[in-house]
């Protein structure tokens, strides 16, 4: 198949998913159900017939308002369509139609709905976090069934013994417990929640997602966009001297690293093992 013909299969399957994200966006926060009722405008309760409902293009043919009583719709619909699209269409340049390009589609999928929601609301929903950790497990028991992947061989102290294990189990296990306990010492420290527990399983499922080396990069690359952005922040609410809540939350940066790192990571790596090799780090 040439390569213009998957990306536009990608690029509509992206959308349609982009369009279905958005429902998730929408309701999740507010706690109803993402299947029932159908789409429907959040003013007036006009519900969508099928050629309001297709993705893009209704946004763009119904002038940006609801056809029954002229509320507005946000452009995060038109966006987060767009986005999921154009996401997908890298996706398939970066794996082909391989086991990775279909789990980290679905994995990047909940990281989209839980940016736009922890942006907006200051929550990411369990159905997420536990949907991506899903995805991970499934990925590798698939990776490891048809021979792709292998089970890691997890040494056990003072025995010659060695346990299998999956490599997402052992990844959510460790990023989970690195965020646990910065969320344990950040209480301690602040006296306040320096974390919350989204952020902890966001953690985790990044952990089931990523190959430990890339998902703890995501957090390091996380923390550097989170520094300058809230600097940021800050300066521009001081300058216009607001008083705003010095509350960035912190699972969009999450996001944003993981989507450097499934792109660039071993760019990045390389890069980092490059500028110690040239003697970067020693002192002359
Ligand atoms: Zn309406």
């Amino acid at each position: 198949m040439p390569f213009a013909l998957s990306a536009a299969i990608a690029f509509i399957y992206g959308t349609v998913v982009g369009s279905f994200l958005n429902v998730c966006i929408w309701r999740m926060p507010r706690d109803e159900s993402i299947v029932r009722p159908p789409s429907h405008c959040p003013n007036c309760d006009h519900k969508l017939s099928g050629w309001e409902l297709v993705p893009l293009f209704s946004f763009l043919l119904l002038g940006r308002k609801c056809r029954k009583c002229g509320e507005p719709i946000s452009w995060r619909y038109f966006g987060v369509e767009l986005l999921t699209g154009v996401f997908f269409v890298a996706l398939l340049a970066r794996y082909g139609w391989q086991l990775e390009f279909f789990s980290l589609a679905l994995f990047g999928s909940a990281l989209i709905a839980a940016f736009f929601i922890d942006l907006e609301h200051w929550i990411i929903p369990d159905q997420l976090t536990i949907f991506g950790i899903i995805i991970g497990v499934a990925h590798d028991i698939i990776g490891v069934a048809i021979g792709q992947s292998k089970l890691m061989k997890i040494p056990l102290p003072f025995t010659d013994a060695t346990l299998p294990m999956l490599e997402s189990i052992f990844g959510l296990v460790i990023c989970g417990a690195i965020f646990y306990a910065i969320a344990v010492l950040g209480e301690l420290a602040f006296k306040k929640e320096a974390m919350g527990g989204g952020d902890i399983k966001l953690a985790a499922a990044i952990g089931a997602n990523l190959p430990i080396g890339l998902a703890l990069l995501s957090f390091f690359v996380a923390v550097a966009v989170g520094s300058v952005i809230g600097i940021a922040w800050m300066i521009t609410m001081r300058v216009m001297r607001k008083d705003a809540k010095s509350y960035v939350p912190f699972g969009p940066m999450m996001v944003a690293g993981v989507i450097v790192v499934a792109f660039f990571g071993p760019q990045l790596i390389d890069a980092y093992m490059a500028y110690l090799r040239s003697g970067g780090l020693t002192i002359k």
